[in-house]
């Protein structure tokens, strides 16, 4: 091994694709994203996010954090099924995965 820096590095700043080559897309977003909030059930926590009812695209996720003192804490999973009741529980494998899966009908 040798950590010599040479100055020089083959991988382009700016790796464009062409626009041909976006056979990764099968379903082309023709829609407006309909934006939804929800709770988002990883291995049995929840987090706060939001994702499109079309698609089932997850927008975002966040901790279901609170303000306290000296900064924030993580609200207790029955904390956040109270407050939350309201939306949508959605489990899913992990947070790593980018749409959820939508219930047809
Ligand atoms: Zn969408």
């Amino acid at each position: 091994m040798n950590y010599y820096i040479s100055g020089e590095n083959d991988i382009p700043k700016y790796k464009k694709k062409t626009k041909s080559n976006c056979s990764k897309s099968k379903s082309k977003s023709d829609h407006k994203h309909q934006n939804k909030d929800c709770l988002l059930i990883v291995e049995n926590r929840p987090y706060l996010a939001s994702y499109c009812t079309v698609c089932g695209k997850i927008r975002s996720w966040n901790y279901c954090l609170e303000k306290c003192e000296g900064g924030y804490r993580e609200l207790p999973k029955e904390e956040v099924y109270s407050k939350y009741k309201d939306l949508e529980q959605i489990a899913i494998k992990d947070l790593f995965v980018k749409y959820v899966p939508l219930k047809a009908d």
